[in-house]
């Protein structure tokens, strides 16, 4: 409606200049060359209005005819880059898919195509990874470092190559460098968290494991017992420098935060011993029996009670049977105390009640012990040992990576390095019994092949 108002307008202002016009003829004459042109306004009027629209018309086609380059060239750039993203898209589903030939000739193309560096270079890096060609990809990451929005990627696949090749003093310097740039990457807090508890630098470990629990790289449950086998790491270094006070706050702390964890009650309880505190080392050993009846623990109780007569030692290690009476751990432990005292009624006794709870080869093996001792039955002892030939293995540390199985509770796995990495379960491999590690001993082990 506006519009056509508006053009109504328009009409009506150029009649009324035509209608002016025609009432007042002027005349224009033009003189020139000689020649003298002579004609009416309105029509000079006309010839000018042309002539403008002319030279603008003129104008817009030279423009366009000279801008056609530039044109032709823009349009060749999106051409290329549109490629060169193709090339790139193909190569990223190519390092998906695994296959390298591929990956590596889309790295190729798109590197000459895109002026994207690091994108063309994550590429090429994971190309050249796929191709187990180590080399190439590492100078691809390291050239990533050079620029800052790519610095960390570079930083995670030199420290993925690291890890990879078994370099993990390598692999703890990039981590921290990859800190620096990005502290609450969780993947990298877990992953440095590792790399520092397998170096026996515990209290970075701490530390780390602290921050990787927050970031929630870490289940808070897992964490806690991360922590306390850190602690006690921590109270076996300080024993090694001498610090006695200091081992034993730390295995105070690592028992009260898992008061049910065999190693660190064990180690409190004998620590405790040294320092004299015997009755609170014999309170620890038997609130943690009752939540987890174990060997190791029924081993430290007799040390609690190493200055006792052995048949006072058997009376004592009652105690441990009224925190768990049905089990058979609490059995066995009373009658390994008993044939040491040569109660062999006593021995026998619980060693039936133990075989009535499940049959083992320790068990077995007890039998043996004892019609030896008691009787000097050789008969009936190998035929007892026979028996135990037979059972299934019993349960030890084993390391949950690598099955390794060591005789003794320790934070590092023996033969892989894993921190952490011991459960307390019949073996699944005959794997020789191995020295648990305390740090100081795993910079030459770490560095091993892992199985
Ligand atoms: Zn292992």
């Amino acid at each position: 409606m506006i519009r056509a108002l508006w053009f109504f307008l328009k009409l009506a202002v150029v009649i009324a200049a035509a209608i002016w016009l025609v009432e007042h003829p002027g005349s224009v004459r033009v003189n020139m060359l000689g020649y003298a042109i002579e004609t009416s306004f309105t029509v000079a009027l006309l010839i000018g209005l042309v002539a403008l629209g002319v030279a603008a018309l003129g104008y817009r086609l030279i423009r366009s005819v000279l801008r056609t380059p530039s044109r032709i060239r823009r349009h060749s750039r999106a051409r290329k880059r549109e490629r060169g993203y193709r090339a790139l898209t193909q190569g990223m589903v190519a390092v998906a898919a695994g296959d390298a030939p591929t990956a590596r000739k889309m790295a190729r193309k798109a590197d000459g195509l895109l002026n994207e560096p690091p994108l063309t270079m994550l590429l090429s890096a994971q190309a050249a990874q796929l191709q187990g060609d180590d080399r190439a990809a590492n100078e691809y990451f390291t050239a990533m470092l050079e620029r800052p929005e790519t610095a960390f990627l570079g930083l995670r696949g030199l420290l993925t190559q690291a890890i990879k090749t078994g370099d993990r003093v390598e692999a703890l310097q990039l981590a921290r460098r990859a800190r620096a740039l990005q502290p609450n990457t969780p993947w990298l807090l877990a992953t440095l968290y590792d790399l520092e508890a397998r170096a026996g630098d515990w209290a970075s470990a701490e530390g780390t494991l602290q921050q990787a629990i927050q970031a929630g790289a870490i289940p808070t449950e897992d964490g806690r017992r991360h922590r306390t086998v850190l602690l006690l790491e921590r109270s076996f270094e300080a024993e090694r420098r001498g610090r006695s006070d200091n081992a034993l706050s730390h295995a105070q702390s690592a028992h009260d935060l898992s008061p049910g964890f065999v190693p660190a009650a064990a180690r409190l309880a004998r620590l405790m011993v040294a320092a004299g505190k015997q009755k609170a080392a014999a309170k620890v050993v038997e609130r943690t029996w009752r939540q987890s009846p174990h060997p190791d623990l029924a081993d430290a109780y007799r040390e609690v009670l190493g200055s006792y007569d052995p048949l006072t030692r058997v009376k004592l290690f009652e105690k441990l049977l009224t925190q768990a009476p049905n089990h058979v751990e609490s059995h066995i432990a009373l009658a390994r105390i008993a044939l040491e005292a040569q109660l062999w009624g006593e021995a026998r006794d619980h060693l039936n009640r133990a075989l009535a709870i499940e049959p083992s080869r320790r068990l077995y093996r007890l039998f043996a012990e004892l019609e030896r001792s008691e009787r000097h039955d050789e008969a009936a002892a190998r035929d007892w040992m026979a028996k135990a030939a037979a059972a299934p293995a019993d349960p030890a540390w084993t390391c949950a990576p690598c099955h390794a199985v060591s005789q003794a509770w320790g934070g590092l796995c023996g033969h892989c390095g894993a921190f952490d990495s011991l459960d307390w379960k019949a073996p699944t491999l005959a794997v020789s019994l191995m020295e648990p590690g305390h740090g100081h001993a795993h910079a030459a082990i770490a560095k091993s092949p892992v199985a």
